[in-house]
C-alpha cells in the first residue's frame, strides 16, 4: 500500500492589482484571473490542487493572504501573477512573512495581441508585461528564492514548468514534515553518512531519531504466526518465489522470518508516524537476518531508506518519491558498486547488499535466499531483479561541512551486456552522461556520496526547483558537462556560498 497518495494539498493562485482601476475593471481582473487559474489547474494534472484566491489590491490584503498561506497546513506554495500594475512596495511586508515556496507566473489572459481592436481600455486591463517586471524587481531585491515561468497558460511548456514546481513544493512539504527512524547508528568510520542531524532539521525540516535495534528485535518477536500467514500469499502472488522458500520448502522458515521483519518494521513506522528509516548491518542485535525483502517492500510503498545508517539518503529518497508520485518509472536507494570500463561503452553496475527498490523494474522480481558475507547473521531473503532500461538520474544529498550540496547525474539505464547468473542481488546497469570518465571525475570532485537516490521518474527541473526552494546548492552532471569547467564551478560555488552565509 503506497504511502504517497493520501495527500490533500493546495497551491494558492494569487493575483496582484491595485484599487486605482475602479470597480468594473477590477471585476474583470478577478474574472480573468480565475479563468487563468482554472485553465492551469485543469491542464497540468498536478498532484496538488491549484486554488484561486480573491485578487489583492492593497498592502493589508497582500499581507493577510501571505499570513494565511504561511499558516495554512494544506497550502504548500503560492503562485503570484500581476494581471495589472501592482506597485511592489505594497508586497514588501507580505513577502517578508511568506514561508511557503513561490512561483512567479509571468503571463497574460490573451495569447495573441488583438491588433485590429486594441484600444486604451485593453491597454489598461492587460499590464502584466510591466506589472510583473515591477514585481520581479522587488523579488530580486529581497533575494527571494523563487521560480519564474513565462508564457501563456495554454502553452504545454508553461504547464509543464508549473507542474514541475508543484512537485518540488510537494518535496519541500515532505521534507518539512518528515520523521525518520534510525535503528542503530551509522557504519563505523564512514564519513559521508555521518553528520549534523540538528543542522539538517534547521535547514531541511526533517527530524532524525535513533532507536536501539532492540526496539526492532522486540517488534519482530511480537509478530504472530497469523500475521505472517496472511502476508505469505501476497509474496507468492506478486513475485517468483524460489521453491526452497515456498510453503513446504526446506527454507520456508527464512521467508517467514523475513515476513515478520516486514510486519514489525511497518508497524513500528506507522505507529511512530515515520516515513523513512535506516538500518546498519554492523548493529543487528538479535535480528536473525539483515532486513532485505522487508526494506525493499517498504521502499516500494514509498518509505525512504538508507543502508549503514545513512539518514540523509533515506530522507532524500522519501522526498524524491514524494516528488515523483504517480509518474511512470521508479525510485530506489542505490550505490555505485563496480564498473565496466570496457570493452564497449563504460558502465556502472549499481546495487547494494540487498536493498534495491523494485519500483525500478517492470519485471516480476524473484525472491531468493543466499549467503551474505557481511553482517554475521543467517542468510537473508531478498528480491532479485535487473532495472528496466530508460532515462534517469542518480542524485545525492551531502553535507560538506558549511552547507548541503545536491549532486545529480543524468544516466541511461541499459540492459546488462551479458546475463549476470551469479549476482544474487537486485541491480541496475547504467551509462552516466557524458561518459563514465567525466561523470565519476566530476562526482568525486563534488564530494558526492557513494549512496544515491536513483530515479527513472524524476525530471531534472523538479530537482532544480527543489534545490532553489530549499536554498541548497545543486551541481549537475549531464551531457554538456566538461570536467575542468565543473571542477572550477565547484570552487566558485564555494566562494559564492561563503558570501551568502
Ligand atoms: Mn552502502
Amino acid at each position: 500500500m503506497s504511502t504517497l497518495d493520501n495527500q490533500k494539498l493546495e497551491v494558492w493562485f494569487l493575483t496582484g492589482t491595485q484599487s486605482l482601476y475602479g470597480e468594473q475593471t477590477l471585476e474583470t481582473v478577478a474574472q480573468q484571473s480565475r479563468e487563468v487559474s482554472i485553465l492551469l489547474a485543469t491542464s497540468i494534472n498536478s498532484p496538488v490542487d491549484i486554488i484561486w484566491k480573491p485578487i489583492l489590491k492593497s498592502p493589508v490584503e497582500i499581507r493577510r493572504a501571505m499570513q494565511d498561506a504561511s499558516s495554512n497546513d494544506s497550502c504548500i506554495g503560492v503562485i503570484v501573477w500581476m494581471h495589472t500594475f501592482s506597485p511592489a512596495k505594497m508586497w514588501i511586508s507580505g513577502l517578508q512573512i511568506l514561508t511557503k515556496p513561490l512561483l512567479h507566473l509571468h503571463t497574460q489572459v490573451n495569447a495573441e495581441l488583438p491588433w485590429a481592436t486594441i484600444d486604451m481600455d485593453f491597454m489598461n486591463l492587460n499590464q502584466a508585461a510591466h506589472g510583473d517586471r515591477e514585481h520581479g524587481h522587488l523579488q530580486a531585491r529581497l533575494n527571494r528564492g523563487r521560480k519564474i515561468v513565462v508564457g501563456h497558460v495554454s502553452d504545454q511548456r508553461v504547464q509543464q514548468r508549473v507542474l514541475h514546481w508543484t512537485r518540488a513544493a510537494l518535496g519541500w512539504h515532505t521534507a518539512q514534515n518528515l520523521k525518520l527512524a534510525r535503528f542503530g547508528d551509522n557504519m563505523r568510520f564512514v564519513a559521508v553518512t555521518d553528520g549534523d542531524k540538528t543542522g539538517a532539521q534547521i535547514k531541511l525540516g526533517f527530524s532524525v531519531e535513533a532507536y536501539g535495534v532492540n526496539a526492532l528485535v522486540d517488534a519482530v518477536a511480537k509478530v504472530s504466526d497469523k500475521e505472517i500467514d496472511a502476508l505469505i500469499p501476497e509474496y507468492l502472488e506478486k513475485y517468483e518465489v524460489a521453491p526452497e522458500l515456498k510453503p513446504g520448502g526446506a527454507r520456508h522458515e527464512s521467508l517467514r522470518y523475513a515476513a515478520s521483519q516486514e510486519i514489525a518494521l511497518r508497524n513500528f513506522l506507522v505507529s511512530g508516524g515515520f516515513q523513512a528509516f535506516t538500518t546498519n548491518f554492523e548493529d543487528l542485535g538479535g535480528l536473525r537476518q539483515l532486513p532485505g525483502l522487508a526494506v525493499q517492500r517498504l521502499m516500494a510503498d514509498g518509505y525512504g531508506f538508507g543502508g549503514e545508517g545513512d539518514w540523509k539518503t533515506s530522507a532524500f529518497l522519501r522526498i524524491v518519491k514524494a516528488m515523483t508520485a504517480g509518474i511512470q518509472g521508479g525510485t530506489s536507494f542505490m550505490e555505485d558498486y563496480t564498473y565496466h570500463f570496457g570493452p564497449g561503452e563504460p558502465k556502472v553496475l549499481g546495487a547494494h547488499m540487498l536493498e534495491v527498490c523494485p519500483t525500478i523494474t517492470s519485471a516480476k522480481p524473484r525472491i531468493e535466499i543466499h549467503p551474505l558475507g557481511i553482517g554475521d547473521r543467517e542468510d537473508p531473503v531478498r528480491m532479485v531483479f535487473s532495472a528496466t532500461p530508460g532515462k534517469g538520474l542518480v542524485t545525492c544529498l551531502t553535507d560538506i561541512g558549511d552547507r548541503y550540496r545536491i549532486v545529480s547525474n543524468e544516466i541511461e539505464v541499459v540492459k546488462p551486456d551479458a546475463p549476470l547468473p551469479k549476482l544474487p542481488v537486485a541491480h541496475a546497469v547504467w551509462k552516466p552522461a557524458p561518459s563514465l570518465e567525466v561523470s565519476a571525475e566530476s562526482w568525486i570532485y563534488a564530494g558526492g556520496s557513494h549512496h544515491t537516490v536513483m530515479s527513472t521518474a524524476l525530471d531534472i527541473e523538479v530537482l532544480q526547483d527543489f534545490a532553489e526552494i530549499a536554498g541548497v546548492e545543486l551541481l549537475e552532471i549531464n551531457a554538456k558537462t566538461d570536467a575542468q569547467t565543473f571542477r572550477h564551478n565547484v570552487k566558485w560555488n564555494s566562494a559564492v556560498h561563503k558570501f551568502q552565509a
